[in-house]
């Protein structure tokens, strides 16, 4: 395969993965699922990411900031979408303006969004509260006053709270089956208030998938809809998912070189025999770890080699041996298993981080295109 003509480098996102990522958790878990589109879509584009969750069915987006949610909007989406993590201060005017629903973690942003709700249009909440995180959410001892408010400020019309949720740890099941206690007793507190949330929802991929007794209304996925894996131990298609993101690039030199040759900055590698080198133009930059220099996979004509030497800021060489490779040839370095890719995972492994960081970092110089089929 090459790449579209004059295209040094690219990331192929196949939106249809990512709506049958969504169906296979909906299956498995049997409610609906948030699907998490925050920073851009876990870089496969956001407003392509929530297109193609929207059209495996699910139900409503979750994104970090009202800035990411407004851009969706602009974006065209207008499914149900809620945004958890809020500037100190933040007028909540546009948000509701756009009917962003917005997590609540505290009094003083319960009162901001009251303070944006107009006439006929109320502020939609869901409200966070602490299980153990050490994040934001409402802690137990405030628990009983902020929704005192809420459901005082529901029944006056300025909010309506749609759901209430948290986050879990993924520390150990024993760990998480803990918080979902203090979830449960959140829940109690806020059916003692009046308040009747109808979407309660605490559990993200990995508890979606292994920890069935916090699925409750709704799970909220986003690794999972990008057909990625949260677990080191189990592979995408061993849950029944699809990598959605090809990063590719077209190697852009090729040169023959005897042995001893030194290869890229402080020649870490040195050709132990006549060679080819070939030089695939993506760094870190672009967001390859560095620190996988001398380790990272790459797919160049069916067969697998490591990165040779350091990877640079906008490029690495390969040593491919006598396999023959001419310029313009598909250098792959993720994408899914099921084509002979490499999966993201082995770039993680191989720069001691994990698949969310590796996909999240491919920077704004790699173009994403959508895949036709
Ligand atoms: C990022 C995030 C998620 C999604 O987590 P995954 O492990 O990628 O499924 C869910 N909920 C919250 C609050 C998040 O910040």
């Amino acid at each position: 395969m090459t790449l579209p003509a004059g295209t040094m480098r690219e990331a192929v996102i196949d939106t249809e993965a990512i709506a049958d990522n969504v169906r296979a958790f909906r299956r498995r878990t049997g409610v609906d699922v948030i699907a998490v589109v925050k920073a851009d879509g876990y870089g496969h584009g956001a407003v392509r990411a929530a297109q193609g969750a929207l059209d495996g069915g699910a139900t409503r987006l979750g994104v970090v900031d009202v800035d990411e949610a407004l851009a969706l909007r602009r974006g065209g989406i207008d499914a149900p979408l809620i945004a958890w993590l809020h500037a100190p201060g933040l007028s909540f005017g546009r948000a509701v303006e756009a009917h962003i629903e917005l997590g609540i973690s505290d009094l003083d942003q319960l009162n901001r969004a009251a303070a944006a709700a107009t006439g006929e249009r109320p502020a939609r909440l869901h409200l966070k509260v602490e299980t153990g995180l050490a994040r934001n959410g409402i802690p137990p001892e405030a628990q009983r006053s902020v929704f005192a408010e809420a459901a005082r400020l529901e029944r006056i019309g300025r909010v309506h709270v749609v759901g209430i949720f948290s986050h879990l740890s993924n520390t150990s099941p024993d760990d998480d089956r803990e918080a979902i206690a203090r979830f449960d007793e959140s829940l109690a507190v806020a059916a003692a208030s009046g308040l009747t949330p109808r979407v309660r929802h605490l559990a993200a991929t990995q508890a979606a998938i292994d920890l069935p007794e916090s699925r409750y209304d709704a799970v909220r996925i986003g690794l999972g809809i990008y057909g990625l894996s949260p677990f080191s131990y189990r592979s995408p298609a061993e849950l029944g998912l699809r990598p959605a993101m090809t990063l590719r690039a077209a190697i852009a030199a090729v040169r023959r070189v005897p042995a001893g040759h030194g290869v890229s900055y402080g020649y870490t590698y040195r050709t132990d025999r006549e060679t080819t080198l070939a030089l695939v133009p993506l760094g870190y930059a672009d967001g390859v770890p560095r620190q996988a220099s001398g380790v990272g996979p790459v797919v160049i004509g069916a067969r697998r080699f490591p990165v040779a030497g350091r990877i640079a800021m906008d490029q690495f060489v390969v040593d491919v041996g006598d396999h023959p490779v001419v310029v313009g040839d598909e250098a792959v370095l993720f994408g899914d298993p099921t084509y002979g890719a490499p999966l993201a995972d082995d770039w993680a492994q191989a720069a001691g981080t994990i698949n969310y960081e590796v996909v999240t970092r491919i920077g704004p110089r790699v173009p994403r295109r959508t895949a036709t089929r």
